[in-house]
């Protein structure tokens, strides 16, 4: 479906915000991703134009947003330069990495693996607490005003007035009962999931979003 830039926002160090139209009849459930492909890309590689993205925005937002880190690849660079009017195009809505009952689950995000679950947090009418957000610095940290809202902000690589520490298996044990929602790097999941085996949470109450490419 094609679509256009809208606006493109540097919203923290290296991490950008992507506006784009919404096409006419593009429904989605939040926390979904699309493969988004850049039309006329002024750079190639062999890795080609298009990647996966998690939608930002809820489902009743007027136009789509994206949260991407930026990258060395010819993509990164060309989503880097998007200019209003740029023209794009996505897939229908795809992934499973959708909550049912919110109030049951808790949140885990790396670095920009806070987009989908940002997406399912926005849709809610009460604000939810059950979060926990990991940054490796202040500066690369994105809505962080409204993130310390939902839960503990952890900044992994330098001192700030947030929790300066990785998060640990003594984070997660108060949660045991909860339906794990985890997406971020994959190193970043991998961790998760091994401090999850050592609490002994069952498999089918975790749910990962992987961006594998990082
Ligand atoms: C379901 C799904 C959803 C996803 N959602 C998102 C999303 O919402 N936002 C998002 O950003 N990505 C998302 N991704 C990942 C995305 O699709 C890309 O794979 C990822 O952004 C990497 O992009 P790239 O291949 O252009 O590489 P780059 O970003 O250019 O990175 C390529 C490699 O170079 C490394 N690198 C980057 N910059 C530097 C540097 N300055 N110096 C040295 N090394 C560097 C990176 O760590 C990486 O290993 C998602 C992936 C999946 C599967």
């Amino acid at each position: 479906m094609r679509c256009r830039t809208v606006k493109l926002i540097n919203i923290a160090q290296e991490i950008f915000e992507l506006e784009i139209t919404k096409p006419l009849g593009f429904d989605f459930i939040a926390g979904q991703y699309v493969d988004l492909q850049i039309i006329n890309p002024k750079l190639s590689d062999n890795m080609g134009d298009t990647r996966s993205l998690s939608i930002l925005s809820s489902p009743n937002d007027p136009t789509i947003k994206f949260l991407f880190k930026q990258g060395i690849t010819a993509f990164k660079n060309n989503l880097k330069n998007l200019k209003e009017g740029d023209e794009l195009s996505i897939t229908q809505p795809k992934g499973k990495f959708t909550c049912k009952d919110v109030a049951k689950s808790v949140f885990i995000a790396g670095g920009v693996g806070v987009a989908p679950i940002l997406s399912i947090i926005r849709t809610q009418t009460s604000i939810p607490k059950a979060g926990l957000f990991s940054f490796s610095t202040n500066d690369s940290a994105p809505y962080l005003e409204e993130i310390k809202k939902y839960g503990k902000i952890f900044i992994t690589k330098e001192k700030s007035k947030f929790i300066n520490r990785r998060i640990n298996t003594n984070d997660l044990a108060p949660y045991r009962d909860k339906e794990f929602y985890i997406c971020g790097s994959s190193a970043f999941i991998s961790g998760v999931l091994l401090m999850l085996e050592n609490l002994k949470i069952e498999e089918s109450k975790i749910k990962t979003e992987d961006f594998i490419g990082y």
